[in-house]
């Protein structure tokens, strides 16, 4: 007999948890499905950093930034680019979006036990006008804790709300098919896949062991996105970039398969902006690898030097940091699908931090010993040094002929030339002694170092990178990274579902990045950082209380 609930909920990644908590506390009954195992509760935001964004919070005016609604607005916009009839949604989505980053967001999470590292970081600080892409001061806040920490607080009362009841997970679950009638959702259909205790992250066993059946008056897909599947991904590369590229890393688990946005769009769903997608450019093949193909994002400080694969530097404004799809677009015109960072000892040890839960024990484990070595420690963070070593994509050399040439070995080529690279090194080099410059990111290096977040432990005191008194040089290979989907189903502010002659489905939501993070697509082309984690509390926070009230 087919069981029935008030609310189902598609995907236990924190999108859906956030949905099935508020779902739970309403009073109604939730079921969660997901097709992994319980060991993978919480998705991809376990993995994640935990870098939330918000605006004029007391940890920005504790470090005296000075942030508002209306400058975090502009912000968005400038780097949103909505341009499209579909932004319709996905632009009230970013008014409301930013103003619950404004607002309630950080009392909310504080409220259930969340905590906030207190230095501010500075992600994507554009180069262009004050209209155009970026964040005018630092809004990215990680998580005490990073990704487990933002999981926590939702699991907590997930299990509570398990304990009394109200909700049931269903894990190895994986949905085939959304039960129609009438034009309208009644429930799911779909596969019970075999037990698996595979360590979370890893990929797990497809086989089918049996089927299920569930309905409910509303249904939540809050399954994530395809950065796992790259043929999807090159599927839907968009055009203005040229042609997809030949060799990517992967920044997600394989569960971001995408499966589940072809099973809503055969259901009637309508999917928009489905060309929009972050991926990073600074990615790097882990060494010590969880899912297939496993990638590492660097988060670069402002100082690494960035040459493409012919050895020519980018130009201004793409310095690390600045503008994560300028680069990209920049970095696919070469015609090669890499670049490189040349850096030195000084720099890697202040610069470099790497997204991602695991590489960052200090902070994930909540160690304040730890953590303060950022600021005062000889070397690299471990992780960091581990990469260093072991990281096939790094080389470490006493003199640049030797770099360059180690560098041509790794590509496979002859396309860096050593007296080429040394010109462009020694001109950045000449204009570091005085403070005021012509060089665009020795500018920025000067701009950086007054805001006493980045001075502390984000960018490195200017040196020339060819004094080896700051030692050995370092170069860095760096391959494109598959991370986010931007686009996503369109849904109105309660999170409801639009089918493609424009009603609204019946019973049908989506929330996370399913959803586009909000609107079927809330960031438009572009990212200011930390929104993701944020797009799937506020998007999963609207489709629960949404779903919970239609469920009557
Ligand atoms: C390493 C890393 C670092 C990151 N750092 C940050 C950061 O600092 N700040 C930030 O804002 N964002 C960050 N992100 C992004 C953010 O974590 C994700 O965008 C977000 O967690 C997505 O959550 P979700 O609930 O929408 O989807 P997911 O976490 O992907 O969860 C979806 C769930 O649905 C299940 N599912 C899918 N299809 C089916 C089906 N057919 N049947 C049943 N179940 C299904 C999947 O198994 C999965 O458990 C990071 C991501 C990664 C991987």
């Amino acid at each position: 007999m087919t069981e029935v609930t008030d609310v189902i909920v598609v995907g236990a990644g924190l999108a859906g948890l956030v949905a099935a908590t508020e779902i739970a506390d309403a009073g109604k009954r939730v079921i969660v499905v997901d097709q992994e195992g319980e060991q993978s509760l919480g998705g991809q935001a376990f993995w994640s950093f935990g870098g939330l964004f918000l605006v004029d919070s007391p940890e920005q005016r504790r470090l005296g930034i000075k942030d508002s609604y209306d400058l975090a607005l502009q912000d968005w916009m400038g780097t949103a680019g909505f341009d499209r009839d579909d932004d319709h949604w996905p632009k009230r989505w970013a008014e409301a979006y930013v103003a619950f980053a404004a607002g309630e967001k950080r009392d909310w999470l504080r409220a259930m036990g969340h905590r906030i590292f207190p230095v501010v970081g500075w992600a994507e600080r554009g180069g262009y006008d004050a209209m155009g892409h970026g964040n005018s001061v630092p809004r990215f806040h990680v998580t005490w804790g990073t990704g487990p920490g933002i999981v926590e607080p939702f699991e907590r009362r997930a299990r509570e709300a398990q304990k009394n009841g109200r909700l049931t997970f269903r894990f190895r679950h994986r949905v085939d098919t959304l039960v129609m009638t009438n034009g309208a959702v009644e429930g799911i259909s779909g596969s019970v896949l075999e037990p698996d205790s595979v360590e979370r992250g890893k990929s797990s066993s497809r086989k089918v062991v049996g089927d299920f059946s569930l309905r409910a008056p509303a249904v939540i897909v809050a399954s994530g996105g395809i950065g796992g599947n790259h043929d999807m991904v090159r599927q839907n590369w968009p055009k203005r970039l040229g042609e997809a590229p030949k060799f990517m890393i992967s920044g997600v688990p394989e569960h971001v398969d995408g499966r589940m946005i072809g099973i809503t769009e055969a259901a009637g769903a309508r999917l928009i902006n489905r060309d929009r997608m972050w991926h990073y450019v600074e990615g790097i093949r882990n060494w010590n690898p969880i899912w297939p193909r496993h990638g590492i994002r660097i988060l670069p400080g402002p100082s690494s030097m960035w040459f493409d694969a012919t050895g020519k530097r980018l130009p201004a404004p793409l310095f690390p940091g600045s503008d994560t799809l300028g680069q990209l677009e920049y970095i696919m015109s070469t015609g090669y699908d890499y670049s490189w960072f040349i850096l030195t000892q000084s720099i890697i040890k202040k610069e470099f931090a790497l997204s991602g839960s695991e590489q960052n024990p200090d902070l994930t484990g909540k160690s304040w010993r730890m953590t303060i070595k950022r600021a005062t420690n000889k070397g690299a963070p471990a992780p960091v040094e581990a990469f260093k070593k072991n990281g096939a994509d790094f080389i470490v050399r006493d003199n640049l002929a030797d770099l360059v040439s180690a560098m041509n070995a790794l590509a496979g080529s002859d396309l860096l030339k050593h007296d080429h690279t040394k010109a462009q090194i020694e001109a950045r080099d000449r204009e570091i002694t005085n403070p005021y410059v012509k060089d665009a990111q020795v500018m920025n290096l000067h701009n950086a170092r007054r805001y006493i977040g980045d001075k502390l432990i984000r960018t490195a005191k200017p040196h020339r990178i060819l004094d080896s008194a700051h030692g050995p040089l370092i170069a860095v290979k760096l391959n494109i990274l598959t991370r986010k989907t931007l686009g996503g189903f369109e849904t109105d502010l309660d999170s409801r579902v639009f089918g493609t002659s424009d009603e609204i489905i019946r019973g049908l939501y989506a929330a996370g990045e399913a959803a586009g993070f909000g609107g079927g697509g809330v960031h438009g082309y572009r990212s200011l950082e930390g929104t993701f984690l944020g797009g799937c509390l506020f998007s999963g926070r609207n489709a629960g209380r949404a779903a919970a009230k239609a469920a009557g």
